[in-house]
């Protein structure tokens, strides 16, 4: 009996059971498969940087297991027998291996593991599924409960981590005597506390991007090929954890929600394309934050804020988007249609702000959550773009893209395409957020106090004309509430202006 094991691109964890005596198998009977296709290269246009890393680290995935004694078989982008998708590819090595049944791990993303359950029939071969070893709640539990009813991600955390002891004393209460320190770490960076180095890693990818070039794969933003600057091998994940554990865990807290033009990353951690291509696992990255807690380097607000982020936020909005699919996708309860305005794919904008995220976005392939959620993605809800291009905007732009976390943070949680099931409200601001959070204002063509008049910060007469057009929907919700008192006591010429302003900017947005 010969078996087939299937490895995607995002399954590079060395540490499942498959590699582990003694589920390992080392005879010739089973065959590791790493494929590289065309269907996942096309299905939106990626990063080049996203592309690169991927696959760099397959192929050096691939020599790991090979180098344990394990036979593997790797198909290139551009092998000629290359059938450029999963189906026709398994189905060659069938015959070519004489393969009787097929063993994969459970696929993170709605759209293979659909196509992947159709596999047998399509393939005639049985194929076992096992779980990815990954994740800390349970799919199968968690959607079917919150295919019911969605729990607020506050509570889902908390049972998380009273569930796997963290951060909680022998009678399940939290250490420190609260569970939630967000009001701490909401401050402004002001040049202080020193900005750390981004972790350095310069491995020369140049030979595969050509390769990728080669086939004529359509990539947005910089490649970075001969200087590439992400995680490729689990050993340079555990290096560049270590690196931000020491050096900006301590400060990650306060400064979460804060942007600068002066950094890229400020304090976090950079570790979303490593987690979620799996050469890191959520546990390890949590225990080490808790080791420096431990060891009193790092306050309760600062680890219980990182902590928040990974047990909470990352596996809540995995288990919304497993309970909601595939009609999450398809959710627009705003009824937003405008096409995103051009400067989107270049950043050439007057908006500081949008300018600085953008480019920065094309640049590196990274922006860190609050530039995601209250500069492009609050300018996007603003202006009433339709979610569908969001949605393939981020999961192209990102080097940590991937549709179980991308889309309920876009469509959900920046967007409130879903109405409320991943939030309570939509994260709407306007210029005097941006201003609080950032040094974007002080540099921009426009006036962050100004709701009307040629200088006027379009965030500031958008989010009027959001709020007011959306009023029958959200007036009602006791959490803006006061947007709309505010609203209720300008005068009706200021009310007025505001939106003929932002009637203005909607008309010309591609010029903004
Ligand atoms: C519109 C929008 C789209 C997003 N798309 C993605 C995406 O495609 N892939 C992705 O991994 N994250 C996405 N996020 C979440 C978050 O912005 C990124 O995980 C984070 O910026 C990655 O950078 P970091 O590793 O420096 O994170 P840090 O701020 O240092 O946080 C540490 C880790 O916590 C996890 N995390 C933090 N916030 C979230 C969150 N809201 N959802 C899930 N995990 C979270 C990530 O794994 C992250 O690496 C998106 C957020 C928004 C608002
Ligand atoms: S003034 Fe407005 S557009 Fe300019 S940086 Fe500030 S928020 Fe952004």
């Amino acid at each position: 009996m010969r078996r087939l094991r299937l490895i995607l691109g995002d399954q590079l964890n060395i540490n499942h059971s498959w590699f582990r005596e003694p589920e390992r198998s080392t005879s010739s009977d089973v065959i590791y498969v790493l494929m590289e296709v065309r269907s996942e290269t096309d299905y939106v246009v990626h990063h080049a940087q996203k592309v690169l890393g991927i696959f760099a680290a397959m192929r050096g995935f691939a020599n790991a297991l090979e180098s344990a004694g394990l036979k593997v078989h790797y198909i290139r982008l551009s092998d000629a027998d290359n059938q450029q998708d999963f189906i026709g590819n398994l189905r060659q090595l069938i015959s070519q291996f004489g393969i009787t049944y097929i063993e994969r791990q459970q696929a993170d993303e709605y759209r293979l593991e659909s196509l992947l359950l159709k596999a047998p029939e399509l393939l005639g071969v049985d194929i076992r599924v096992v779980d990815s070893e990954h994740f800390l709640a349970n799919r199968t539990a968690i959607s079917q409960q919150f295919a019911v009813k969605v729990q607020r991600m506050e509570f889902f955390y908390r049972d998380l981590r009273k569930q796997y002891q963290i951060l909680v004393d022998e009678k399940n209460q939290p250490l420190g005597g609260r569970w939630n320190y967000d009001q701490e770490n909401r401050k402004r960076w002001n040049g202080k506390p020193h900005l750390p180095e981004w972790y350095k890693l310069s491995e020369d990818l140049s030979e595969l991007w050509h390769e990728i070039q080669s086939c004529n794969v359509r990539t947005l933003g910089k490649s970075q090929a001969e200087d590439f600057p992400w995680p490729i091998t689990r050993s340079q994940a555990k290096a560049w954890l270590a690196h931000f554990i020491a050096h900006a865990l301590p400060d990650f807290g306060e400064f979460q929600d804060a942007m600068t033009i002066a950094s890229t990353k400020l304090f976090h951690a950079g570790i979303s394309f490593a987690l979620n291509i799996k050469l890191l696992h959520p546990m390890e990255v949590i225990q080490a934050a808790i080791n420096e807690f431990n060891a009193g380097r790092v306050s309760i607000a600062t680890t219980e804020g990182f902590v928040r982020q990974i047990l909470g936020w990352r596996e809540f909005v995995r288990a919304v988007y497993w309970a909601r699919m595939p009609t999450y996708s398809q959710l627009n309860v705003l009824r937003h249609e405008r096409p995103l305005p051009s400067w989107y794919w270049d950043g050439a904008t007057k908006m500081n702000c949008l300018h600085h995220a953008i480019s920065q976005s094309l640049n590196t392939g990274y922006a860190h959550h609050i530039q995601r959620l209250m500069v492009t993605g609050n300018f996007a809800l603003l202006a009433g773009c339709a979610p569908d291009e969001v949605d393939a905007w981020y999961l192209g732009i990102y080097v940590d893209a991937f549709e179980w976390v991308e889309m309920p943070n876009t469509r959900g949680m920046s967007q409130y395409a879903d109405g409320g099931i991943l939030g309570s409200k939509p994260y709407a601001g306007s210029a005097s957020y941006i201003n609080k959070m950032s040094d974007y204002c002080k540099n921009c063509h426009y006036q962050h106090k100004l709701r009307h008049g040629e200088k006027a910060c379009p965030f500031n007469s958008l989010y009027w004309h959001f709020h007011a057009r959306h009023s029958e929907r959200l007036s009602k919700n006791p959490r803006i509430g006061m947007t709309y008192r505010l609203w209720g006591i300008m005068t009706t010429q200021e009310r007025q202006k505001t939106l003929a302003q932002a009637e203005l900017y909607l008309a010309n947005i591609d010029e903004l």
